[in-house]
């Protein structure tokens, strides 16, 4: 049995089913009107978390516009009925029922719609936060293009939401067994699969080359991609593949970056985390799904985030 080919069916924060109408984002008179309408619907964001209820939930919760507090209005998208959904950067409002929630609580949770709402908007609030000068001249930017570009007044530059992609891969050798790590901070019953940030200058397959000799010693082939989903915490795109290693080389990790590093057989995944050696991912993670997708279903004790 090897990792089945072809995309990953659901990855809990690449489920957005709205329209970005990105054409709308410079048109002042559309906007105007969307604002205005009472139907359009606001999400207010603080520190990365907005109102949810769980009773039926989760869902988001959102405000019209003549509730929505001061502050810029990011479009959002427009849903199948041409509802409109802005985003607001601003305290959370008081309201009965609902409490603060981030990606981390409920991104795997939510709805397909309210999921890629979120997440979009996670992203903008942190970009807009730590994006306010200008990298030319250093003076104060502005927000452009509902809330989609940053222009500098003083040079007239125009500057986009940061994204940095970073690659994350499963790999096996020749008996079909996973790698699994511990980084440095993490606790003593947490493991994942190898990642890092691509570098400028490098293809996504150099950086999955890369990254597996630097933090273990060791050659891949068959390097192939699986699918991504974006990650604002606070700003990346994981990139997820599967690549091989023939085993011949034995691991070599890099103590800075790597406190721990073995073999894993499906058999001996599964007893290490009912031992509670080992704690099963949540499902948030693309690491979660490409090692659901090696191991065949569910693993063991997985908790619900
Ligand atoms: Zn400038």
């Amino acid at each position: 049995m090897t990792v089945p080919d072809g995309p990953l069916e659901w990855l809990a924060l690449a489920r957005g089913t709205l329209d970005r109408a990105a054409l709308n984002r410079r048109d002042d008179a559309w906007l105007e009107n969307a604002w205005a309408d009472p139907r359009t619907r606001v999400l207010v964001i603080e520190d990365g978390r907005a109102l949810v209820t769980f009773e039926p939930g989760p869902a988001l919760v959102f405000v019209p516009p003549g509730r929505a507090p001061d502050g810029d209005r990011w479009l959002l998208g427009v849903d199948g009925d041409g509802t409109a959904y802005f985003g607001v950067p601003a305290p959370l409002p008081a309201i009965e029922g609902t409490e603060p929630a981030g990606l981390r609580q409920v991104g795997a949770l939510l709805a397909d719609r309210d999921s890629g709402l979120l997440t979009h908007l996670v992203a903008l609030e942190h970009w807009h936060a730590t994006h306010r000068f200008c990298p030319r001249c250093g003076g104060g930017t502005e927000t452009a293009s509902a809330g989609h570009t940053r222009v500098c007044p003083a040079d007239g530059s125009q500057h986009f939401p940061r994204v940095d992609p970073a690659v994350i891969m499963l790999l096996t050798d020749a008996d079909d067994r996973i790698l699994l790590a511990r980084g440095p901070q993490w606790p003593a019953d947490r493991r994942s699969i190898l990642a890092g940030f691509v570098e400028p200058g490098e293809s996504l397959e150099q950086a999955v080359a890369r990254e597996v000799n630097e933090e273990v010693g060791l050659p891949v082939r068959d390097i192939r991609y699986h699918g991504s989903q974006p990650w604002p915490l606070p700003q990346s795109l994981m990139l997820g593949f599967t690549a091989k290693t023939d085993g011949t080389v034995p691991l070599r990790p890099d103590p800075e970056e790597i406190l721990d590093a073995a073999w894993y057989t499906r058999d001996e995944l599964r007893t290490a985390i009912d031992a509670g050696d080992i704690v099963a991912p949540g499902p948030l993670s693309i690491a979660a799904q490409l090692i659901m997708r090696w191991y065949g279903g569910e693993l063991p004790n997985m908790p619900a985030f």
